[in-house]
């Protein structure tokens, strides 16, 4: 693990957390690239590049060696896998922080975020981006934002220029809004889709398009030429066609723009 201190210290530290998936490295090229462009940073912001060892794995980067990082938290600092002793680690640099988690997927190209609603939402705004996934119903798995007052990131395609790029614009909003740097910024008001069920359907090649509502009756899915209909409607998230193994993705239900709910 990496972690360069960047700033000045004092006040409320911001940390930039990228890599907790190896082979996600959107946010990491992105915040060189920033830097590289001489990005002038007078908040305390701490750049954290986490799990190295599986970037540079010999066979080529994999998401993690032994457990996956972001289901490993808090972590054992004497636990027997890499990543559950990287996660103690790594929480120990970050817990005062607010945290922006970047991460890239293999479900959909736009950015969007992942928060959980007992999070200062302000950090969900600070993100800039327009969609963001609300997953309550996925929590106590292991995350690294149920530790911390934070946000997670998805910023597009894995391995695309183009993530790379949207995870620049929203570091860069995120570190203006908090006011760790002089930029301009937005704050966002996304439309908010919370997660309610998986969509277990093995073998199942998906059909429809994430955040685009499925119809009860309305095919999204096939096997083997044999379409699968919905049997109530609902909204598919981080949903691909060969992301997961055992499942499609995730089912979740629109709540409105995130200023509007409780
Ligand atoms: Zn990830």
């Amino acid at each position: 693990m990496r972690v360069e201190h960047l700033g000045e210290r004092g006040g409320e530290p911001i940390a930039i957390v990228t890599c907790l998936h190896g082979r996600e490295q959107c946010g990491k090229a992105a915040m060189e690239a920033l830097l590289d462009r001489g990005l002038s940073i007078t908040g305390d912001v701490r750049f954290v590049v986490a799990n190295e060892r599986a970037m540079t794995a010999p066979d080529g980067p994999q998401q993690y060696l032994d457990d996956d990082l972001n289901r490993s938290f808090p972590g054992d600092p004497d636990g027997r896998s890499h990543e559950r002793r990287l996660a103690a680690e790594l929480l120990a640099d970050v817990r005062d922080c607010r945290v922006l988690d970047v991460h890239s997927t293999l479900s959909d190209g736009r950015p969007f975020a992942l928060f959980l609603p007992e999070n200062d939402r302000r950090l969900v705004a600070a993100t800039g981006v327009d969609i963001a996934v609300d997953v309550r119903n996925r929590a106590g798995r292991g995350a690294l934002i149920e530790f911390v007052d934070g946000v997670s990131v998805e910023c597009g395609l894995r391995g695309t220029q183009s993530a790379v790029d949207n995870a620049r614009t929203v570091i860069r909003n995120f570190l203006a809004a908090l006011g760790a740097i002089e930029a301009e910024f937005r704050w966002a008001d996304p439309e908010v889709y919370e997660i309610t069920d998986t969509i277990d359907c093995v073998d199942c090649t998906f059909e429809g398009e994430n955040f685009t509502r499925v119809d009860a009756g309305e095919q999204f899915a096939s096997r083997d030429d044999h379409p699968i209909r919905a049997s109530e409607p609902f909204y598919p998230v981080l949903t691909s066609r060969d992301g997961y193994e055992e499942m499609l993705g995730y089912r979740a239900e629109k709540r409105g723009r995130l200023s509007t709910l409780e």
